[in-house]
């Protein structure tokens, strides 16, 4: 897993990183793609509003995930999207 840790986390930016066609999450997503042609990364998804049972790029099935890195609790090992859904 990356030790790469890039928080843009705050109260005015909530919306547009939980909008899947941002452009923050899309340049994002990006450089995540990038990185993994070098080594296993994953992308922070930001859950604010709601659950998420699906993957809000492939739509497929969040499995649970229990690797204890930092309260991630779910993953598309697909899209290498990583979150923490403790709503
Ligand atoms: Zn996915």
């Amino acid at each position: 897993m990356s030790m790469l840790d890039l928080t843009l986390n705050t109260e005015e930016n909530q919306e547009e990183l939980s909008d899947t066609n941002s452009l923050l999450n899309r340049l994002g997503y990006d450089i995540v793609n990038g990185l993994n042609k070098i080594r296993k990364c994953y992308y922070w998804w930001h859950t604010y509003f709601e659950t998420m049972d699906y993957c809000p790029k492939c739509g497929g099935l969040l499995r649970e995930y229990n690797n204890d890195y930092e309260g991630a609790n779910k993953v598309c090992e697909t899209c290498n999207i990583l979150l923490n859904d403790t709503h």
